[in-house]
């Protein structure tokens, strides 16, 4: 039998049912492993006490036979997303004393559920990187292989779960986020559809692209995760009802389009091995794999850091060491400015920042900007006419497993690594990263993901695909 804290959200919440478990024995068994492990993964930037009005609450809900079955789990939250009361410091210089002052809208729901919160997990700052390296509190490492990266931004919510010192997480998804640290430590990681689940209470990076969304270790318990946290939300005006767009029928047996013309160059050729194996598995179980084309694919990530840098350069203008945040005193007001950023900012900080104004600015707003804008609806227009003939598009999650601390200390190459995650954010389409099994480097096994878009609003289908993968793989 596996360890408390190794128990899937499913597993826990049967055993709780059925009085094999309390909820105190649970949060013990997380507590426990997250203060023993995190001085050697720094998963969490801060580990909670026992709420012990929550875990009393908790147990009495389900003794009462509550349906709720997030009911007294603990989960690991990313240090973007708000709890009332706590530091959310977005692992930034700039935020580091910075308490919330009230809940996430997820967080309502979640607390609503019963839920328990471990701690607020490690995260690239602002969630900008892809490899938790960019944390102004130190990395964080991979449960698989300490020598690397859990994958980023979310990257300690990832190890948190991963490393068993939580029993899921959330995390945000900017451009892969929540996917990519999923693939690279063996997790199911969904990136909702855009507007499905509330941005009120995450602190913003990119709003026309980021979204919270679970990390975990089963496809059952993100779709838990998923369910408890969706809905239109009057906090945010960019959340959308439930059937916003039309409802797409959940095949038993599925067309899954790839486009193979991504897989070329740049993708390790054990992770193309590893996918195509898998997608043989997928055939074999009935469903049919299907080539597609996706030609302004190649424009994609170009487009993605020129529009993710301008938001991120108007939404982090706020924070200017004036109204609150990291402030510093100069000799002049501008000096105020200057001081306080240049030291509340990381270096990858100020590098969107100054690519993002640069971008906006009026000289070249028409050039870059209003470029990648055009882009990213052809985008959207070549992935819904995709649509009209698959149910899913296939490609790896990432095109390599987890890569060592420093081996992307080209800002380039990391944004590289982006290629497969970012559309989805672009399209605004749901997408889902599931374990496809792992490669060696080094002697060591390194997990490996497959991912899958779908149509607006159809995250059923990706649970449908993302099960059918668990069963085959
Ligand atoms: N790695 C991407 C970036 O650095 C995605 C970040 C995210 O999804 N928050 O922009």
């Amino acid at each position: 039998m596996s360890k408390l804290n190794e128990l899937t959200i499913e597993e826990a919440a049967k055993q709780l049912r059925a009085r094999e478990l309390t909820v105190r024995e649970l949060w013990d068994a997380c507590e426990a492993a997250a203060r023993a492990k995190n001085p050697e993964l720094n998963a969490y930037l801060e580990i909670f006490d026992a709420d012990e009005v929550a875990i009393t609450a908790a147990q009495e809900r389900i003794d009462a036979g509550d349906a709720s079955l997030l009911c007294g789990i603990p989960l690991a939250i990313k240090d973007n997303i708000l709890i009332e009361g706590k530091l959310a410091s977005a692992a930034s210089v700039m935020l580091k004393n910075y308490t919330a002052t009230y809940d996430a809208t997820v967080i309502t729901k979640l607390k609503e559920a019963g839920a328990l919160f471990v701690g607020r997990t490690n995260m690239d700052e602002f969630a900008m990187g892809s490899s938790t390296e960019h944390s102004a509190f130190g990395p964080t490492k991979n449960p698989h292989d300490t020598s690397r990266v859990p994958g980023g931004s979310s990257g300690g919510s990832a190890a948190a779960v991963a490393g068993n010192l939580a029993i899921a997480a959330l995390g945000s998804d900017t451009g892969g986020s929540i996917r990519q640290p999923a693939a690279l430590t063996g997790l199911v990681g969904l990136k909702p559809t855009y507007g499905a689940v509330s941005r009120s209470g995450l602190i913003a990076l990119g709003s026309s692209l980021d979204q919270i969304g679970p990390l975990a270790k089963s496809v059952a318990d993100a779709h838990l995760l998923y369910t408890a946290i969706k809905g239109s939300d009057a906090r945010d005006a960019t959340s959308i009802p439930d059937s916003l767009y039309p409802a797409k029928e959940v095949r038993k047996v599925m067309r899954i389009g790839v486009p193979r013309h991504l897989l070329t160059e740049g993708v390790d050729k054990d992770v193309n091995a590893a996918f195509t194996a898998l997608l043989e598995k997928l055939s074999d179980a009935g469903h049919t794999i299907v080539d597609v084309e996706l030609p302004t694919s190649a424009h994609a990530l170009a487009a993605y850091y020129v529009i993710m840098p301008a938001e991120v350069s108007t939404n982090l203008a706020r924070l200017d060491g004036i109204r609150y945040g990291h402030a510093m005193q100069g000799a002049t007001l501008l000096d105020d400015y200057i001081d306080s950023r240049t030291e509340g900012f990381g270096k990858e900080t100020r590098r969107r920042v100054l690519l993002g104004t640069f971008v906006l600015s009026s000289g070249y707003i028409d050039a870059y900007y209003k470029k990648a804008d055009a882009a990213r609806s052809v985008l959207r227009a070549e992935y819904d006419t995709a649509f009209e003939s698959v149910d899913v598009i296939a490609f790896p999650t990432t095109p390599s497993p987890a890569f060592t601390f420093g081996e992307k200390s080209d800002p380039l190459s990391m944004y590289l690594g982006d290629i497969f995650t970012i559309t989805a954010n672009l399209t605004g389409m749901p997408a889902i990263s599931i374990p496809m099994g792992t490669v060696e480097r080094e002697g060591k096994q390194l997990p490996v993901g497959i991912h899958f878009t779908a149509p607006h609003q159809a995250e059923e289908i990706l649970f449908a695909i993302g099960a059918s993968v668990e069963k085959v793989r």
